[in-house]
């Protein structure tokens, strides 16, 4: 048998989610383990065939507000992206060569992209400061992946338009007072396996924000937000052994003492409670991490960032079971994965304290799950589709996008 209920998954990923440890291996999401069906899945999930994209004159080569936006967030088309933009027409022109891209995420190919490379070595060196470099080397990322998925992934799912996957997405809204923040690193912007992106397609791109990691006007919109909501309205969800961190309960108890006026308050409060999950790798979240630390000292003038961590969820017997079963699956799943997971692990927890009781977080919560089973069925049909395995016989040495 396997099939298993809604609330057993449930379970299941509080399960997972405590388990997961902080981990070397530098390719591994942030909230993932190697080692685990969706790591092994996902490495080998987003390789696409190589797709000529003609840039040309004229505003058809420029990326738009709309198709910016489209894409899931709500801030003006970042400077740097343009001018990015902008660069790579005028080289497409000055050496008669189109642009290609294929592989993994918006990677350049072919002559232009032998001088693309060089050209834009030549601008990171030549840039005088680190946090230049940062931004630079951000915006060329999305701008290659802009580029390289226009008319070919879906805006909204960021899968390719023959799996679009949008119509089996049931939209939910979120708690007013909660509000996610998608902390996102450039490399994981577009791909087909990312899941921070379901937030936002269940919840909308309010509740759930896009922030990319080194772009200036998404950091600016985030912590414009978080300098309104003071620090004690800030937590990241950050499964570091080097971080001061607390679990939800105590994040949440202490919020109770410091009100004071017991179960109440919380919920009376008009101010909104902001959660920053971390959309990358390991290696590349020690960065994502340290920059938030950095700029929470800029406003607030202490280093420490307030961070809370999944507490063990129940580990009954049943629990067990159903996690062998699950291994036994000929398929890959989407278990103990990801930026989602990670939101609907904090959404279960929120539901056990009185003070988030009657809000109806763990509807939200499966809101999420049912979409994590819609992405990864997309995946696997795709798998299949391109005659790929989905055995989990996957080479360890793929580089992850
Ligand atoms: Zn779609």
């Amino acid at each position: 048998m396997l099939c298993a209920t809604s609330t057993t998954i449930r379970a299941f990923i509080l399960f997972k989610c405590a388990a997961a440890k902080p981990q070397l291996c530098s390719k591994t999401h942030i909230y993932s383990r190697p080692g685990s069906l969706y790591y092994k899945f996902s490495m080998s999930a987003c390789r696409s065939p190589p797709r000529e994209v003609h840039l040309g004159d004229g505003a058809d080569g420029s990326i738009t507000l709309q198709e910016w936006q489209g894409w899931g967030t709500i801030s003006p088309i970042p400077a740097l992206v343009t001018d990015i933009v902008e660069d790579m027409k005028i080289l497409e022109r000055d050496i008669d060569s189109h642009m290609s891209f294929g592989g993994l995420g918006g990677k350049l190919k072919g002559h232009f992209g032998v001088q693309e490379d060089k050209k834009h070595r030549a601008t990171y060196q030549a840039l005088g400061d680190s946090e230049k470099k940062l931004q630079f080397f951000s915006a060329r990322q999305i701008a290659c992946r802009l580029l390289g998925s226009k008319g070919y992934l879906c805006q909204k799912c960021w899968l390719p338009m023959e799996d679009c996957m949008c119509s089996k997405v049931r939209p939910c809204s979120l708690w007013h007072r909660i509000r996610f923040w998608l902390y996102m690193h450039p490399k994981d912007f577009l791909r087909q396996n990312n899941t921070g992106k379901l937030l936002w397609q269940v919840f909308g791109v309010e509740a759930a924000t896009l922030c990319l990691f080194g772009i200036a006007e998404h950091e600016e919109i985030m912590w414009n937000s978080f300098k309104l909501a003071g620090k004690g309205k800030v937590w990241c969800l950050y499964p570091n052994k080097g971080a001061v961190l607390k679990s939800v309960q105590d994040a949440f108890d202490q919020d109770l003492l410091e009100n004071s006026d017991c179960t109440q308050s919380v919920a009376n409060e008009d101010e909104t409670l902001n959660f920053i999950l971390i959309d990358g790798t390991w290696s590349n979240s020690a960065a994502m991490f340290r920059r938030l630390k950095e700029q929470a000292k800029t406003i607030w003038g202490e280093e420490e960032l307030p961070c809370i961590t999944l507490a063990a969820g129940a580990s009954a017997m049943h629990k067990l079971s159903f996690l062998l079963q699950f291994e036994c699956r000929p398929q890959p799943s989407w278990d103990r994965t990801c930026t989602a997971a990670a939101a609907v692990g904090l959404l279960s927890e929120l539901q056990l304290l009185q003070q988030f009781s009657s809000w109806g977080l763990d509807k939200q919560a499966e809101a999420v799950e049912d979409a994590l089973e819609v992405l990864l069925e997309a995946l696997t049909t795709r798998r299949l589709r391109m005659g790929r395995s989905i055995t989990r016989k996957v080479r360890h040495s793929t580089d992850i996008c």
